[in-house]
């Protein structure tokens, strides 16, 4: 089975915690009772921020085996609507001329349960997709990607450097067949070019949007929009320092997570 490296941290403000672990790129975040668990892409990732936060905070390595994710998934098994937008855990559930996208409880963050992809859904539905091509940056479960499609996007192309997702957004595909729009591919923000889009969404962390900043921007043409999520609100100033020449479009706050458009000049 596979295993997933985490960190297991306690403390009584996870707040100060973020601005640490994000250095090392976390690829989710669960706050808990005493502090919070964070996920990490490799054990080298997780084992570098164990070092840095050594003597500081209380951590230990775990490694989450994948059936512990899934029955957590599971717990959350009701549709979130946003919008037009409903997120449905079970084709069952999808209603019929409605703009309703399953999407299966799987490892792929991207439920509808988190507050970055509600943000995300809302800024897509802020802005006119009619005929406009999408880039979903960390596509996860193909949750962004799926709605851009149902949304009236030409076209909807979700990238994600973990393979695991892919194959979760493939298979969420398969259960959209009104989503006919949509492709999904194994790439990596951090090392190469993006495909270029109209539009780009990126729900990530803070850090990585900062750092991916002009690779992100460099997808899209003038006029063009970015929609950014994954930053908390003590990292909004430093997200938007990022982008200086882009004005931003659209701004909303949730549980302590941003969502932020920006348009290109
Ligand atoms: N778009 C979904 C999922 C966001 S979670 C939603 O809004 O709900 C962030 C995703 O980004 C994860 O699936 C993670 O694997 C992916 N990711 C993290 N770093 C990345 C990188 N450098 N390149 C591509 N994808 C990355």
């Amino acid at each position: 089975m596979k295993h997933y490296p985490a960190l297991d941290v306690q403390s009584a403000n996870p707040d100060l915690l973020y601005p640490l672990i994000d250095d090392f790129a976390p690829t989710a975040v669960e706050e808990r009772d005493d502090g919070l668990r964070a996920f990490f892409a490799s054990p080298g990732a997780r084992d570098a921020a164990l070092a840095a936060l050594d003597g500081r905070f209380s951590a230990s390595a775990v490694d989450v085996a994948d059936d512990d994710w899934a029955r957590r998934s599971q717990q959350n098994l009701t549709p979130v609507t946003v919008g037009r937008i409903t997120v449905c855990p079970d084709p069952r559930l999808a209603v019929p001329h409605q703009l309703s996208i399953v999407v299966v409880p799987s490892m792929g963050f991207g439920t509808g349960h988190h507050a970055t992809t509600r943000l995300c859904l809302s800024a897509l539905q802020e802005i006119g997709l009619s005929g406009k091509t999408v880039l979903d940056v960390g596509t996860g479960s193909g949750v962004l990607a799926l709605a851009a499609d149902r949304l009236g996007a030409a076209s909807a192309l979700g990238i994600d450097n973990d393979a695991d997702a892919i194959q979760s957004a493939g298979e969420n595909l398969a259960l959209n067949p009104e989503a006919a729009h949509v492709r999904f591919a194994l790439g990596d923000l951090s090392a190469e070019a993006l495909p270029e889009a109209d539009i780009v969404v990126a729900n990530l962390t803070g850090a990585l949007l900062v750092k991916s900043a002009r690779r992100l921007l460099a997808a899209i043409p003038s006029g063009g929009t970015l929609v950014l999520s994954g930053l908390m609100s003590h990292e909004r100033d430093d997200v938007r320092a990022a982008f200086p020449d882009a004005s931003v479009a659209w701004e909303r706050e949730e549980d302590g997570w941003i969502g932020l458009s920006v348009k290109k000049p």
